[in-house]
């Protein structure tokens, strides 16, 4: 019985958190015991929610493994409220939501966001705003959810096609191969995704019925006092308080203690489970070292975090390093170091990726990772130490940019269970009392006789002799001799092998060089054109809004020899490869101080992106270019990096069915488009040598121009001189401005398909997948582009519930618009082990078809509207950090197109739209009898759908079967696309950006 007056929540102090926070929080616990946080962001558009129970897997039926996890699929599809499967979906789509959930060990975690355009707090028309209705549809899932039968028969195939999925990731089967390896005892054992065998077939032997254990895991488990709720939106904190406490107080508490406790006291490795090497053998062509301790659960202590402090010198790529020594013998390409946590207790390890030659110095590899242990036993543990860590975490907790609502809500419920209320945003940030005993008690479990050895490759095959349940991976184990524990124990230190200095790269200032624009006012103009020579252009813009002194730079150095043929690309794959690697060591303190950069391979040249505080950016830019200047290719880190190369290469054979789908269409649709068989032919053809890679850096330099832009808390001057930086240290000429190459992509015919069929190239996977694109065209008609924005939302969900929910062809279906240059298309992919590439195609079709009516035909003019109102929202929500500002900026640079303001401009068009002209942009391009319709379908067939049971095709659709001829046949979309001839020469290309 409800007592009347009993207060409807418990209000606890306010947060902790940072002076530049612009959120307001409040935290409260209801009457049933479920703890709360409130953030409100007026200037927000987002709402988002997301409830996390502290279950998961690890609560599994002994006789139904994978039930949590099954569980979290059916509770999205009904209740008893709004019983309709896909209404809550369909409900998110309407106000431009998603909602997802994932299950863990200990959490499973159920999380939405929408748009709200109507910031009204009242019911209108008796209807709830839509963020309370939202909230109103989540909450019953853990009131009143139905499983219906049906349901659970169809759903069962979707957990059982996302087991088909994770069959062939080396991560996953690594995964459970240590769960085979653990204590039989302890839940770490288990299996925990689900399969039809595990869900359906082996308990039905037993008569047991998953439905009703479905049911009494839900009355069991979900109870109040164990979930953490968390939700943001523009309301004020008052009324989303009153929404909380009116939807969720109802949520039972069976008071249940946290089922963890049950396994505190079983360990989850016994004494004979430790001191083990196993080996693994892989899917794809890897070569892994990994080291596992289960250490005791202070190690995640939230406030003294000695096992991060741990973790963090073991996994240090300085100088003296555990890394360094390993990447100087040549044994070694990456290592790090992290933590795994569980409520009693954590896992910390040590992963490295071994070279040809490491493989063979496995042992010594090992001796080296304990000589560091001993190292930092000895001389690691100091105050000064910890109190740096502590500075660079308290600088990224004060200076954090704004996180996305959906995003900032499900990491936040998750930590909510081991966080005091005050601590629930500053907690998983700041480091807050130094524990020397902590440390030391931690790194006594970090020894030989507690670690396990994994290996993992395709070079331990012959060793392999057994399998693992689940997966079927083959793998060994044994014991390690004892003699080799003793030597690990007492080997000496290598002499070369020592502590982290202190960082130099902690920034100390952080004055904003602009006055920062009132809250709630955003500059939203695109960057300026600040600088053009014939060898550089610069395009700057001084952030006031986001008020933070950090900055962003992209640097592309545009080369006409970058992509010219598979050499080249190999070349210049290599080039970015070795930078990187050569910079490691140097740039590992600016990564911990908050920095980050990158050299990517691009089609026209090399680019490189740094971001991180404005104070000291110039110093870490100054040593990227530097480096690629005077780059000293050693030949035993070239011979690395292009094995690794070619491993990549040969590893793009297992990569999923439907990401080799995409990229078929690439390879049809993008010109030029080397094909990733020719680059590996080319990689070992014997012409890629050190010699050879010389004289492609010096080719670059013989004809380059460099386009940057530098945004954030930089004066224009600044920006005009780090750029003279990269050119004055590269010291590079121009080319013709035609040299540059400019990927283009194929013109299709109207009412014409083009299929391209493959057999999948890892011939263990059952999966087969398709890709239907339909080519719209080149981008900047704003009406034809918000169409097709809002004809892909709009046939989003109901894509998905039809494909997935209903008839259940596979786990992955997706449908949306993606663009290749500046050609957009509108795409449907299915990855499937039920059905074949043909049979998919005309489900997909039939879909499509149906759609006119179903979709549209019953949609009322309000509900368009909601559609349209929800994109409208989307597209004028201003960028949320620095970071994505600038990468929109760039796409509108590289892509010459510099519309800066387009998705502002895309608001105004939208709202003219009507449903009519959504139906006639279906009927136009989409429909089987469009007069402008043209598509790719791109299938790939797995193990269960061999290639040669493919159905015959004949005109209007082609076979193609070489994507080179292919492209040749076909006219080429103009670069500029909507810019036509004349008004090009009439107009210098900048012109736009202004000063
Ligand atoms: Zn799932």
């Amino acid at each position: 019985m409800e007592n009347a007056s009993e207060p409807n929540f418990v209000l606890h102090p306010p947060l902790e958190v940072s002076p530049y926070d612009q959120l307001q929080y409040r935290a409260i616990t209801l009457r049933n015991s479920l703890d709360v946080l409130i953030a409100s962001d007026p200037s927000s558009d987002k709402a988002a929610a997301s409830l996390d129970l502290g279950v998961g897997s690890f609560c599994d039926p002994e006789n139904l493994p994978g039930l949590a996890h099954f569980l979290e699929h059916m509770l999205f599809l009904g209740t008893k409220k709004y019983p309709d499967e896909d209404s809550y979906h369909k409900f998110l789509a309407e106000n431009g939501g998603r909602g997802n959930a994932y299950t863990s060990h200990e959490h499973t975690n159920y999380h939405f966001e929408i748009i709200v355009t109507e910031k009204s707090c009242n019911e209108i028309d008796g209807k709830m705003p839509p963020f309370k209705e939202a909230l109103d549809r989540f909450s019953q899932f853990f009131k009143a959810p139905l499983f219906t039968e049906s349901a659970t028969e169809r759903e069962l195939k979707a957990v059982h096609s996302e087991h088909q999925k994770n069959l062939q990731s080396d991560t996953r089967r690594k995964f459970q191969v240590s769960a085979a390896l653990s204590n039989p005892k302890h839940p770490q054992s288990k299996f925990s995704t689900g399969s039809m065998e595990s869900l359906r077939d082996v308990p039905k032997e037993k008569g047991i019925d998953t439905r009703a254990a479905l049911l009494e895991f839900h009355r069991t488990y979900y109870s109040a006092n164990l979930m953490k709720l968390c939700i943001s939106g523009p309301h004020s904190l008052d009324v989303m308080q009153e929404w909380v406490c009116d939807l969720f107080s109802g949520i039972p508490n069976s008071q249940r203690e946290n089922p963890c406790e049950v396994y505190r006291s079983i360990p989850s490795l016994r004494e004979e489970d430790r001191g083990l090497m196993s080996m693994v053998e892989s899917i794809k062509d890897i070569r892994h070292l990994e080291i596992t301790w289960t250490t005791p659960e202070y190690a995640t202590d939230v406030r003294a975090r000695p096992g991060t402090y741990i973790a963090d010198l073991l996994g240090d790529e300085g100088e003296g390093s555990i890394l360094s020594l390993l990447k100087k013998w040549g044994w070694c390409d990456t290592l790090c170091s992290g933590l795994m946590e569980w409520n009693t207790y954590n896992v910390m390890s040590v992963q490295a990726t071994l070279t040809a030659e490491g493989i063979d110095h496995i042992d010594e590899i090992v001796s080296v990772i304990y000589q560091y242990v001993r190292l930092i036993k000895k001389n690691g543990i100091s105050l000064s130490r910890y109190e740096e860590e502590a500075t660079l975490a308290r600088n990224s907790f004060t200076f954090h940019e704004k996180i996305e609502p959906f995003q900032f809500v499900v990491s936040t419920s998750g930590s909510m269970h081991d966080l005091t209320p005050e601590e629930y945003i500053s907690g998983l940030f700041l480091y807050k009392e130094y524990k020397e005993d902590l440390i030391r008690k931690v790194l006594d479990f970090i020894t030989p006789n507690n670690g396990n050895i994994m290996i993992a490759g395709k070079f331990v095959s012959e060793k392999t002799v057994m399998k693992e349940k689940w997966y079927g991976t083959p793998y060994c184990v044994e014991r390690i001799p004892n003699e080799k524990l003793e030597k690990w124990n007492s080997s000496a230190c290598h002499s070369e092998l020592h502590l982290p200095e202190s960082n130099p790269f902690i920034p100390t200032e952080f004055d904003l060089l602009a006055t920062p624009l009132p809250e709630g006012t955003r500059d939203t103009k695109g960057p300026n054109l600040v600088s053009k020579t014939e060898l550089m252009e610069v395009y700057h813009k001084l952030d006031r809004s986001f008020k933070r002194p950090k900055a962003c730079m992209i640097i592309l150095i545009r080369t006409p020899v970058s992509y010219c043929s598979p050499l080249h690309v190999v070349l210049t794959h290599l080039l970015a490869f070795l930078i990187e690697d050569a910079l490691m060591e140097y740039s590992y303190p600016a990564n911990r101080a908050g920095f980050h950069y990158q050299v990517d391979q691009l089609s026209s040249g090399l680019q490189i992106f740094l971001k991180g505080y404005s104070h000291r950016i110039d110093v870490l830019l100054k040593a990227v270019v530097d480096k690629i200047a005077s780059l000293d290719i050693d030949p035993v880190r070239f011979a690395m990096q292009k094995d690794n190369l070619q491993r990549s290469y040969q590893n793009f054979a297992k990569t999923q069915p439907y990401s080799r789908a995409m990229y078929n269409s690439s390879c049809l649709l993008e010109e030029p488009r080397w094909h990733v068989d020719d680059c590996l032919n080319a990689l070992l053809d014997g012409r890629v040598t050190v010699e050879r890679l010389k004289r492609h850096v010096e080719d670059i330099r013989s004809r380059a121009f460099v386009t940057a832009l530098i945004t954030g808390n930089i004066l224009e001057d600044s920006a005009i001189a780090m750029t003279k930086t990269v050119q004055s240290v590269i010291k590079y000429a121009p080319a013709h401005d035609y040299e540059y190459t400019q990927r283009r992509i194929v013109q299709l015919p109207f009412r014409k398909e083009f299929f391209f069929r493959m057999d999948h190239t890892n011939l263990e996977d059952n999966n087969s997948a398709i890709e239907v694109l339909f080519q719209i065209g080149v981008e900047g008609d704003r009406e034809q582009d918000v169409k097709l924005d809002l004809l892909s939302e709009i046939l989003n969900k109901p894509c998905f519930h039809e494909l997935r929910t209903v008839q259940q062809l596979g786990y992955l279906v997706f449908e949306g618009m993606r663009q290749f240059e500046n050609v957009k298309v509108l795409y449907v992919i299915i990855q499937s082990t039920v059905a074949d590439p043909d049979d998919l195609l005309d489900r997909i079709d039939k879909f499509l078809a149906s759609a006119r009516d179903e979709v549209f035909g019953c949609m009322t003019e309000e509900n368009f509207e909601q559609y349209r109102g929800a994109l409208e929202a989307t597209k004028s929500q201003p960028d949320t950090s620095l970071h994505n500002e600038t990468w929109r900026f760039w796409q509108e640079i590289v892509g010459d197109t510099l519309d800066f303001e387009r998705k502002f401009e895309e608001v105004e068009t939208l709202k003219s739209i009507t449903k009519q002209d959504i139906l006639e942009f279906y009927d136009r391009f989409i429909a089987s009898d469009g007069k402008e319709r043209r598509r790719i379908i791109s299938q790939v067939y797995g193990n269960n759908h061999p290639l040669d049971k493919k159905r015959d095709i004949s005109e209007p659709a082609f076979e193609v079967c070489d994507p080179y001829a292919f492209r040749r046949s076909f006219p080429l979309y103009p670069v500029d696309g909507l810019h036509d001839f004349e008004e090009k020469t009439n107009t210098t290309r900048k012109q736009l950006s202004g000063n």
